[in-house]
């Protein structure tokens, strides 16, 4: 018997045709990782951490997957590639992202995968779409829902729903 697991994804993308990569995004990862239950808008965001690069587009999705958590990665990061993601500097410009946010409640933290993912609680342009689509779940950790973090959460770039 398999297990599903719910697991909320960021996908993000700031280089080329950024809606195109994040429907290219979205069929990849429905096609190979898990049925899609639900998606947030998606947010036209300021750039975190490198500020000095253009805006992203950031999109959470909820899907339901098979898979265990290291599989997802593999896969995502596959993804990632095929989309012609090109690793310049960290939190640097890129065509696709893709992170894994939460993994149902999973705690893990070994050298290729932390969950949950351990800065979503400092970014508005995760917590603002996360809270669009779950606002109710809670972090598995700082047991706080996604509408709490975002309540609280300090970081003031700006984030703003484009569809
Ligand atoms: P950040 O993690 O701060 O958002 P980033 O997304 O720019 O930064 P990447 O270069 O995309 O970082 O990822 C580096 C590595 O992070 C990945 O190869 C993966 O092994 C690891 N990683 C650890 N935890 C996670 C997670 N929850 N989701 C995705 N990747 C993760
Ligand atoms: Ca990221
Ligand atoms: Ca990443």
């Amino acid at each position: 018997m398999t297990t599903n697991n719910e697991v909320f994804l960021l996908l993000g993308s700031n280089l080329g045709d950024r809606h195109q990569v994040l429907t290219d995004a979205r069929r990849l990862i429905t096609e190979q990782a898990g049925e899609a239950i639900s998606k947030s808008a998606v947010y036209e965001t300021e750039p975190w951490g490198v500020t000095d690069q253009p805006a992203f587009l950031n999109q959470v999705i909820r899907i339901s997957t098979s898979l265990l958590p290291e599989e997802l990665l593999r896969i995502l990061l596959n993804i990632e590639h095929d989309l012609g993601r090109i690793r310049y500097e960290r939190w640097g410009a890129r065509a696709i992202d893709i992170d894994i946010l939460y993994f149902g409640d999973a705690i893990l933290d070994s050298a290729r995968l932390t969950l949950p993912h351990p800065r979503l609680q400092d970014r508005r342009f995760v917590l603002a779409p996360l809270a669009e689509i779950a606002p109710d779940f809670v972090h598995p950790i700082l047991q706080k829902t996604s509408a709490q973090l975002l309540a609280e959460c300090p970081d003031t770039s700006l984030v703003s729903k484009i569809s």
